[in-house]
Order: structure tokens, then C-alpha cells, then sequence
């Protein structure tokens, strides 16, 4: 019987979680198995119930819609439910019991741990599930004023007092204020959706621009950054920083760094 993880949702074929935990799978020689599974929000709790009692299986990725019903099914012992409030990994924890947590935050800060954000400005766009991950990552950083660009203004202020940071909201096609960091973590600029459309002009020449969309790869976003000669992370990086730290928590060891160029091209066929 071989060990495996897998990722549900509903749509689930999309997913590259399997691309990347396969492909670690195989360059470290691990016997185990990375599946996707279609899994219908009414058939979630029996999905966690049959597989708490499947001695093989080392837990899952969580993708949209169940990444907050799912906290209904597991401990939360890092309070995620109360920081972030929406999970994107369960593992086994001690006891085989089904542990949740959220690897995006850790995921989205990896690529620019180096950076000196403490007391620095970020703009930060969207107000959703990727934002929550980004702010927890960004409060945690100890970042001064954070400017949070959405459409739904009150929903966008009660994030940032759910964190304790201080800052602004503002419409999305406001003028941008200096800042040393830019996240995009809306869907805009994502193949089918609507353009982000805005001038990078007022951003001063170190800041870094982070877009969490990777379909595309190149963004506008990130083309228009580049044309100013600005730093940028693009999305993959997030996905593959995120699912190395579930891979861990899966498997027990974590994911080799030699490779990345190999499991770029992979991700971008
Ligand atoms: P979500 O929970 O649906 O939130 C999307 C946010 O964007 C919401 O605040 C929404 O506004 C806003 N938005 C959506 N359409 C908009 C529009 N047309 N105009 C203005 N605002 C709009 O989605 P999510 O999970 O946060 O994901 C956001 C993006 O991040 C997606 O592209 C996703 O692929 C990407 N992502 C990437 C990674 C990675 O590893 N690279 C990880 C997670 C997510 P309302 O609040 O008003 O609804």
C-alpha cells in the first residue's frame, strides 16, 4: 500500500499541485503517490471521514470551494481559523489526528524573506482569501502602513483591523502611494479575467512588485514592472513555496532546491 497525499476541490483538473509533488516525488526517489480528487461540497465530511481511516493517506491540499468548510473536519492548533481563517493543507499530526493549517502565507513570504519590510509601506490588492494570507504574512513581517486597493471597501477595512494594521483602503483605481513593496492578490490579470490596470509611475525605483497571479506568468503587471526596471516575484514562485511546505508535512522531508529550473518548465508547458 503505497502512502499518498492528494489535492480536492470542485473543479479540481486545473490544479498543478500534483505537477509539483509528483515531481518532487520522483527526484528524491520517494515511493508515494500525489493525486487530484473531484470531491462536491456536499460529499466533504465523508471525504475526511474515509480517509481519517485510510492508513495511507498523509493528508491534502485544499482548493476552492472547501477552504473554509474544511476547518469544520480538523483540529487547528496554530488558531488558523482565528488568523487567516481559511486552510489550504490537513495533515496527520500526532495520534494520526487531522491537523489544518495554511501554507500560502509562508508560501507568499518565502521569495522575499530577505527584504527589509519592517516599517515599510505595501499596497496590497484584493481582499480575499490570497489577501488574508498575504496580510497575516505582512503583520507578522512588522510592515508600517499597509494600502489595501479593493472594490468592497468596508470588507477590505475590517481585513486590516483583523490583522492590527494600520493603513488605508482605497478604490482600485486610485493613485499609488509610495511604497517598497506591490502584491497583486486579486484575479485580475488573469487569463479570462478583467486587466489590472495601473501606473506603476509613483512607485519609487527599489520597490519589488509580487504577483500571485502564475496563469499567466507574465502578467502585464509584472511586464510593466519590468519595463520600469523593478524587482518582481511572479506566482509560481508562491505556488511552488507553498506546496513545499505541504510536501513536508506530508512526506517528512522536504523537497530538494536543485531542480526549481526543471519544475518551472514543467509548470509553464
Ligand atoms: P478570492 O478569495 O475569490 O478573492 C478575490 C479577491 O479579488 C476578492 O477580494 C475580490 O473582491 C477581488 N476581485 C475579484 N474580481 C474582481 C474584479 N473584477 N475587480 C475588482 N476586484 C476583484 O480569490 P483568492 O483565492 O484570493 O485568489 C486571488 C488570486 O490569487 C487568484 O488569481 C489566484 O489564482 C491567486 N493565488 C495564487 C496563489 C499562488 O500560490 N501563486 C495562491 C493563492 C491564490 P470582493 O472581495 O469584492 O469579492
Amino acid at each position: 500500500m503505497t502512502k499518498y497525499a492528494e489535492v480536492i476541490g470542485h473543479p479540481i483538473s486545473h490544479s498543478k499541485s500534483p505537477l509539483i509533488h509528483r515531481f518532487w516525488l520522483n527526484q528524491m526517489g520517494l515511493v508515494g503517490d500525489y493525486r487530484a480528487q473531484d470531491v462536491l461540497p456536499e460529499d466533504l465530511n465523508g471525504y475526511f471521514r474515509d480517509r481519517a481511516l485510510d492508513p495511507v493517506w498523509r493528508g491534502c491540499n485544499i482548493t476552492i470551494p472547501h477552504k473554509i468548510a474544511a476547518l469544520e473536519y480538523v483540529t487547528d492548533p496554530g488558531d488558523v481559523r482565528g488568523s487567516i481563517g481559511a486552510i489550504n493543507t490537513v495533515f496527520r499530526g500526532d495520534g494520526g489526528v487531522l491537523v489544518g493549517t495554511n501554507t500560502d502565507a509562508g508560501g507568499f513570504y518565502g521569495p522575499i524573506a530577505d527584504m527589509p519590510l519592517a516599517g515599510e509601506t505595501a499596497i496590497v490588492i484584493g481582499a480575499g482569501g490570497a489577501a488574508r494570507a498575504v496580510l497575516f504574512a505582512l503583520a507578522q513581517a512588522d510592515i508600517g502602513d499597509v494600502i489595501l486597493l479593493a472594490r468592497n471597501g468596508l470588507k477590505a477595512a475590517g481585513l486590516l483591523a483583523h490583522f492590527g494594521l494600520k493603513g488605508q483602503v482605497l478604490p482600485l483605481d486610485a493613485r499609488l502611494p509610495d511604497a517598497a513593496l506591490l502584491v497583486n492578490a486579486s484575479p485580475l490579470g488573469m487569463k479570462g479575467k478583467e486587466a489590472l490596470e495601473i501606473d506603476l509611475a509613483p512607485l519609487p525605483d527599489h520597490a519589488l512588485v509580487y504577483d500571485l497571479v502564475y496563469a499567466p506568468i507574465e502578467t502585464l503587471l509584472l511586464k510593466q514592472a519590468r519595463a520600469r526596471a523593478l524587482e518582481v516575484v511572479d506566482g509560481l514562485e508562491m505556488l511552488v513555496g507553498q506546496a513545499a511546505i505541504a510536501f513536508e508535512l506530508f512526506f517528512g522531508v522536504a523537497p530538494p532546491d536543485d531542480g526549481e529550473n526543471n519544475l518551472r518548465e514543467l509548470l509553464l508547458k
